[in-house]
């Protein structure tokens, strides 16, 4: 909320400007009347189409999961009202809404609206072409010497084969999907501009961006500061990994190439650092693990968990989510439970999400009862996802002795450190060629590529080559603009973290932080982050909660130094 002086500066300024102040009161009263009303026929809608959501993840059927398309369309149709958005301008441009949180919900409404104003014809063929192109990816199998391979047989030669022309011959294969798709992407890419130029952005980078409240200057600031503080450090790392991957495969270093990487796209770390942690969770229940850790840090999972679909069956979606049914407790989580680690990060980081919607104040206004941004509920995820291979809370959750916490820790450190910094590089990659890609598609995307490759990964591209290996990404086609949303939400982790260690817990450095049973962290989380929801714009919320706008300072004093 701003500050009592604030608010009368506001009002003694808006009487001066518009020169009658009930005028704005009048406006203020019209707002909340479309609000009201838009809340009564949104909030059923919203709700019928999370249950049909869930229902199809469940099921699997398709039947299922063409309600769910139909009632999304409904509920696009609504926000592609073009006199409701032209209502909500005017409102925004009058000036003469000062209610904070009135201002808020406005700002939100007008973001939802503006999003869906493209024009039908146009929408369809971007749907369209998306689907097509998001079709050829589940379909498509590259070969290797003629015969088809999948993308996990793929994966598995590039985790274990030794001989570096099998690698090759596999990494090349990954690749073969950029051929078929690149062209369509552009198209996309081009088609997307269009829609963004209408709506009078530079391209569709661009609005992304600001209809989800960030803009290009900020991001860049972040990305660049993030360069560089880990630009020495990632030099060290990567030395130390080419020289084990330059005796396992028996290649010099300066040739490695970038099928020694094992991920295709050097996304994740090569596993050459032995860490096995399933041992530790075999005999435990990880869902009774997860919920004793929520309940002491009180904050309770067990209404969520009793709602949610925890354990494998047939026809149902094998990934994990969380979802938010009617924003009035409903909270869900989908998950495909095994006692492994996997399974226990998976689980900590849906109740993370589902933490930071449960425990959103009633009070809220509907369209703001919401995290900030979906980075910043991904922070939570990942801020409690992490714990799994922490050694403090494995001793403490797994009642480990000291010995086995010892040969966790041998490499548990180093690993962190490795995952974190070797993806902060590549969303590096993401970032700016997705932001550049879409300021000029006509470019050599090519050459850029790998550029950006070599830039920010060093990692060489392959003498001569000149394909489209940027297009076997996929979320260029299906999730576009939303990548460093990923990278934002470590930074926010770390940051949380960073903060509560020093000033929640009052400890001096976070060796021994495992989080179980502190429930001064847990309230702190609540009151500073969840409670609010969307109340404020993402950053005023991370600087209320933690003294300092979002940094990339405490993800780097976290893994890197
Ligand atoms: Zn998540």
């Amino acid at each position: 909320m701003k500050t009592l002086s604030n608010l009368v500066m506001m009002s003694a300024i808006s009487v001066v400007v518009f020169g009658c102040a009930p005028n704005g009161k009048d406006k203020e009263k019209e707002l909340e009347k479309f609000i009201t009303a838009h809340v009564q026929k949104i909030k059923p809608m919203e709700k019928e189409t999370n249950l049909a959501w869930w229902d199809a993840a469940v099921s699997g059927k398709t039947e299922d999961y063409d309600k769910v398309s139909k009632l999304t369309l409904k509920i696009r149709r609504v926000y592609s009202d073009t006199e409701e958005f032209a209502f909500l301008k005017e409102m925004k441009e009058s000036g003469q809404i000062q209610d904070a949180a009135l201002t808020r919900q406005l700002q939100v409404l007008y973001n939802a609206y503006m999003r869906n104003q493209i024009e039908p014809e146009l929408l369809k063929e971007i749907v369209d072409l998306g689907t097509e192109i998001e079709k050829n990816f589940s379909t498509f199998r590259g070969t290797i010497e003629g015969a088809k391979v999948t993308d996990n047989e793929i994966k598995e030669i590039l985790k274990t084969e030794t001989d570096s022309t099998r690698r090759e011959q596999a990494w090349l294969a990954s690749k073969q999907v950029g051929v078929e798709v690149a062209d369509d992407i552009i198209r996309l890419v081009k088609l997307r501009n269009k829609a963004a130029r209408k709506l009078g952005f530079d391209n569709y980078h661009t609005m992304s961006l600001t209809t989800g409240e960030q803009n290009v200057e900020e991001l860049d600031r972040i990305f660049n500061e993030l360069y560089e503080l880990t630009n020495k450090p990632f030099v060290v790392l990567k030395a130390d990994l080419d020289s084990t991957l330059s005796a396992k495969y028996v290649v010099a270093v300066k040739d490695l190439m970038p099928w020694h990487y094992h991920d295709p796209f050097f996304q994740e770390t090569p596993m050459v650092y032995e860490l096995d942690l399933d041992t530790y969770y075999k005999d435990k229940d990880v869902r009774e693990l997860g919920a004793s850790f929520y309940a002491g840090i009180g904050l309770g999972v067990e209404s969520v968990l009793a709602n949610s679909d925890l354990y494998e069956r047939e026809g149902k979606n094998p990934h994990a989510f969380c979802t938010d049914i009617d924003k009035e407790g409903d909270v869900r989580v989908l998950c495909n439970l095994k006692n492994n680690e996997a399974w226990m990060e998976t689980l900590l980081h849906e109740l993370g999400h589902a933490v930071y919607n449960k425990y959103c104040e009633q009070t809220v206004p509907h369209h703001l009862r919401e995290p900030a941004h979906a980075f910043t509920t991904e922070a939570i995820a990942m801020f409690f996802g992490r714990l799994s291979r922490n050694p403090a809370w494995m001793q403490q959750m797994l009642k480990l002795s000291n010995e086995q916490r010892v040969e966790i820790e041998k490499v548990s450190g180093k690993y962190a450190q490795l995952k974190q910094l070797i993806f902060a590089r590549w969303a590096m990659v993401m970032y700016n060629f997705e932001k550049q890609l879409y300021a000029n598609p006509e470019q050599d995307l090519n050459s850029l590529w790998w550029q950006m490759v070599s830039k920010y990964q060093l990692v060489r591209k392959p003498t001569g080559r000149n394909e489209p290996d940027w297009a076997a990404k996929i979320h260029f086609a299906v999730a576009p603009c939303y990548y460093h949303n990923y990278m934002l939400g470590e930074l926010f982790a770390s940051q949380l973290h960073h903060y509560i260690v020093q000033n929640i817990l009052k400890l001096e450095s976070d060796d021994n932080v495992s989080y179980v049973g502190q429930g001064k962290a847990g309230k702190f989380l609540a009151k500073n982050v969840f409670e609010a929801g969307n109340l404020y714009h993402w950053n005023e919320m991370i600087e209320r909660a933690t003294g300092e706008p979002l940094t990339p300072k405490y993800f780097v004093s976290q893994f890197v130094e």
